[in-house]
């Protein structure tokens, strides 16, 4: 599309290492203004800007790499703060800030479902895809109450109820379009019916907590389950004569998997098992942070919804001693998944950025590099630490040792003063 004009609020992004859905470029070019992107290229790509001068606020990223931005759909907390249902927004909003300094740009604040439904109308008027300091928060992921008693790991036995399809239209109702994602256990009785309506709504429906035997998965997924949630975890495991819901989500095509690449969850020789079976399009990073998750100081015992967790030998547990949520920033899952997987970086990019847009389906404005979509991008630098985030165009963090190079945007800090 021919642009006569400069608009406002410009930004080209100079020298980088381009990271697409299936290659590197090098040497390249990324503009974005109005919250998109306007074009990128570099030599020898076909791009449509390096025929064209640079334009608007120029910025020096030779040698980083420019992503699509990360998006996380299993998120309960970070930086010591939680999506907790008792906890004012002002807390959810310092989740998403923590993450949008870990490239994360749109999330799923991942929750139990409230005990007041009043809850629901609240955070679709003053969270879901409103314009924050950090992570949008695209709307809920919710990982109960329907959950299995025998796989709920840390979740309360108190939380859990079976699945209604009156409560179902009831919580459709009260959540409305903000309901993105939700965890349930399919072989309990009524998780038919209801995946089946869920569907309907519009909601992407995955199994978790679940003791599905394969054939039960199987049925799930021909109810509607597209996803699986945490692969291998809380579920029942790969057995050759009971291949179990892990079996079944590796042999369904159809159905995305969640894997929590930290090395603590999941045995890497597992997770490249998943690889190949599911394929790079199969897989999709996320973290399932817990509140200790990017927090300064990880000795700390922190609330996570009605139990108090802690750190035990490398990773955040419940006072049973299971595992509750992770340590894991997504930064860190795409860096482990080149080397636990083995793959490119494009690859380990791709499971945190379009996959997980492809799942909610928002892959026409968020998840690669391409000229129209959402100016949302990460910027890594060689050892896959965050140096900026994008969110819409906005510089929402920068790294203090690069913010030099990113000081005709106005550091964050300042911009959040003056909200
Ligand atoms: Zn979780």
């Amino acid at each position: 599309m021919p642009i006569s004009s400069t608009p406002p609020d410009v930004i080209t992004l100079q020298g980088g290492i381009l990271v697409l859905p299936d290659r590197l470029i090098t040497g390249g070019i990324l503009e974005i203004g109005g919250g998109k992107i306007i074009a990128l290229g570099g030599p020898g790509s076909g791009g449509e800007s390096t025929d064209r001068e640079l334009r608007g606020t120029i910025i020096d990223v030779s040698g980083r790499y420019v992503c699509p931005g990360f998006i996380d759909l299993h998120v309960h907390g970070g930086g010591v703060h939680g999506f907790d249902w008792q906890q004012p927004w002002s807390e959810w909003e310092q989740v998403a800030r923590v993450h949008a300094a870990h490239g994360v740009t749109s999330l799923l604040a991942t929750v139990p479902l409230p005990h007041d439904v009043h809850l629901l109308y609240e955070f679709r008027r003053e969270v879901a895809g409103k314009e924050m300091t950090g992570s949008t928060i695209l709307g809920l992921h919710l990982e109960g109450p329907y959950l299995s008693p025998v796989r709920r790991g840390c979740w309360p036995q108190s939380s859990l109820r079976l699945p209604r399809p009156d409560d179902c239209r009831a919580l459709l109702q009260a959540a409305g379009p903000s309901l993105k994602v939700i965890t349930l256990a399919p072989e309990l009785p009524g998780a038919m019916e209801c995946i089946s309506l869920l569907k309907a709504a519009g909601v992407v429906v995955a199994m978790g907590h679940t003791d599905a035997t394969y054939e039960q998965a199987v049925q799930a997924a021909r109810a509607g389950v597209r996803r699986v949630t945490h692969l291998f975890n809380a579920m029942r495991g790969l057995h050759h004569r009971e291949p179990g819901t892990a079996g079944a989500a590796m042999d369904l095509p159809g159905v995305m998997a969640e894997i929590i690449c930290d090395g603590v969850h999941v045995h890497p020789a597992a997770m490249r098992l998943a690889l190949r079976a599911k394929g790079v399009d199969g897989l999709n990073l996320v973290t399932d942070a817990s509140p200790l998750a990017g927090a300064p100081d990880t000795t700390l015992e922190v609330p996570f919804g009605q139990f108090p967790v802690k750190v035990v030998n490398g990773a955040c547990r419940a006072p049973d001693g299971s595992l509750a949520g992770s340590l894991l920033t997504l930064e860190q899952a795409v860096a482990n998944a080149t080397r636990f997987l083995e793959v490119p970086l494009w690859q380990a990019v791709r499971m945190a950025s379009l996959n997980p847009a492809r799942s909610l389906g928002i892959d026409d404005c968020k998840g690669s590099l391409e000229t129209g979509k959402d100016a949302d991008i990460t910027v890594l630098d060689n050892d896959f630490g965050v140096e900026a985030t994008f969110i819409g165009g906005r510089l929402v963090y920068v790294d203090p040792a690069a913010a030099g190079r990113y000081k005709p945007l106005n550091p964050p800090h300042h911009q959040s003063q003056q909200n």
